[in-house]
């Protein structure tokens, strides 16, 4: 009786978790006028087969002045990858082109504008250190936030 108990139990946390699940594989965040993402910590599930992070520039000044994107790396690879994106400049929308070190990148944008990335976690690790930043140059020192893979 007590194990019967038991299987309902999880077959309803099942049922109940399955929609946490598909959110947890799509993200949207914010960036205004200033260097800042309005989400400090992302956490997504590695049952997703892809993730979808989604990037509105909610603020005014356009992408030459305040441009923003969305680009995750290890934590460890945040300096040199923001490092060489600005090297690589604007017309690359600073990222260098096949950067290895980059798992995921959106465009910059500027106020008024979105974006988006899809990416496979199939290649990250759970537990990982990750770091999503901006690469326009001087952001990714202030701008950047954590992103986590949860099992
Ligand atoms: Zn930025």
């Amino acid at each position: 009786m007590k194990i019967m108990f038991r299987i309902t139990a999880l077959l309803f946390a099942a049922a109940v978790a399955q929609p946490v699940l598909a959110a947890d594989c799509e993200f949207t965040v914010g960036a205004g006028d200033l260097l800042k993402f309005d989400v400090a910590e992302m956490s997504a599930s590695a049952a997703c087969s892809t993730v979808k992070v989604t990037l509105n520039h909610v603020g005014n000044l356009n992408a030459q002045v305040m441009g923003h994107n969305w680009v995750l790396a290890k934590t460890s690879d945040v300096q040199g990858v923001a490092g060489d994106g600005m090297t690589a400049g604007a017309a690359s929308g600073y990222v260098k082109s096949g950067d290895a070190r980059v798992i995921a990148a959106t465009a910059i944008i500027g106020g008024g504008e979105s974006t988006s990335v899809e990416f496979s976690v199939a290649d990250l690790v759970v537990g990982g250190d990750y770091t999503f930043f901006c690469t326009f140059p001087g952001h990714s020192f202030v701008m950047q936030g954590k992103f986590k893979l949860d099992a």
